[in-house]
C-alpha cells in the first residue's frame, strides 16, 4: 500500500470511491464497520461513490446498510452505472440526471456478446443464476454466472467469482476485447470479477470524475480517488487520465485502513 501524504490529503474536499470490491465485497452488503468509518469520514469530508452497478444495487447493498445521520447524507453523492446516473440527498435520495442507452444499442450489444461467445466457443457455466446479459438502462452488463449469483449463494458465490477470474482472466479480457471491436461506437470494460460492462462511448470513470467536477463544482485537484481496479484493463483505470490523485486498494479491508486515516484528517 502506498503511504498517504497527510498534508496533501488535508487539502482534498472530496473523496471518490469505487463501490464493488472497494467499499463492499463484490455484490455483498456493506458491513457495519465500513458503515461506521464512512460516517466518521463524512463528518470531515464530502464523499462520492462511482460504481458499475445500478441504483437498485446501491440501495440494496449500500444505502440499506448505511447507518448515517441525515445531516451527513447531504455530503454523500451517488453515481451508479459508471456515473450515467446521479443521485443526491435532499429530503430523500433524488435522481439528478440519467443518460440511458437507446433500444438499438441494447440489441447490438446483446448480439455482439452472443457472436463472440460463438466465435471463441465460450461455454457458459453449467449452472447460472438470473440473467447473463442484463440491461441496466444506462449500461448493459454481462455476468459469467448471472446477475443473481451472490444474492442466491452469498459468500460461496463471491468465492466462485474470485476463482473464476483467477482461472479465466485471459478469457475475460479476450471477450471484452472482441466485443469492443464489434461495438466501436460504444464503451466496453471489464469490471468486477466476472462482469463486462457496456455503456455509451466516453463513459468510464474518467467521465465520472468530470461529471462530479461539473455537478458538485469541485475541481479535480481537490478530489482523491480510491478503487480496487486501478490497473490497465480495470474499470477504475480511466481515472488516472484525469490527473486525479488516487490510491489503489486490493479489497474493502484495505479501504477501511485508508478511510480510518482519512477520517482523522481535519480540514
Ligand atoms: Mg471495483
Amino acid at each position: 500500500m502506498k503511504i498517504l501524504n497527510l498534508r496533501k490529503l488535508k487539502k482534498k474536499d472530496l473523496l471518490v470511491f469505487d463501490l464493488d470490491g472497494t467499499l463492499i465485497r463484490t455484490k455483498s452488503p456493506m458491513d457495519a464497520i465500513m458503515s461506521k468509518l464512512l460516517v466518521r469520514l463524512l463528518a470531515v469530508k464530502k464523499v462520492a461513490i462511482i460504481g458499475g452497478g445500478q441504483y437498485s444495487v446501491f440501495q440494496e447493498l449500500f444505502l440499506r446498510r448505511f447507518k448515517c445521520p441525515k445531516e451527513l447524507l447531504k455530503k454523500l453523492f451517488l453515481f451508479p452505472t459508471t456515473s450515467t446516473v446521479f443521485y443526491k440527498y435532499k429530503h430523500g435520495w433524488k435522481k439528478i440526471y440519467a443518460l440511458p442507452l437507446n433500444k438499438s444499442d441494447v440489441s447490438k450489444i446483446r448480439k455482439a456478446f452472443k457472436d463472440v461467445f460463438k466465435e471463441i466457443n465460450y461455454k457458459h457455466p453449467e449452472k447460472t443464476y438470473g440473467q447473463l446479459i442484463e440491461n441496466r438502462g444506462t449500461q448493459v452488463s454481462f455476468s459469467v454466472y448471472g446477475q443473481d449469483l451472490v444474492r442466491v449463494l452469498g459468500k460461496k458465490g463471491v468465492k466462485m467469482k474470485e476463482r473464476w477470474l483467477r482461472n479465466n482472466f485471459k478469457t475475460k479480457m479476450k471477450i471484452a476485447g472482441l466485443v469492443a471491436k464489434k461495438l466501436p461506437n460504444l464503451e466496453v470494460r471489464a469490471a468486477g470479477f466476472t462482469t463486462i460492462d457496456v455503456t455509451k462511448k466516453g463513459i468510464d470513470k474518467a467521465y465520472g470524475i468530470r461529471q462530479i467536477q461539473k455537478h458538485l463544482k469541485i475541481p479535480i485537484s481537490k478530489m482523491f480517488f480510491i478503487g480496487d481496479a486501478i490497473f490497465p484493463g480495470g474499470n477504475d483505470y480511466a481515472v488516472v487520465r484525469t490527473g486525479v490523485d488516487y490510491m489503489p486498494v486490493k479489497n474493502p479491508e484495505e479501504a477501511k485502513k485508508i478511510i480510518n486515516v482519512l477520517a482523522k484528517v481535519e480540514k
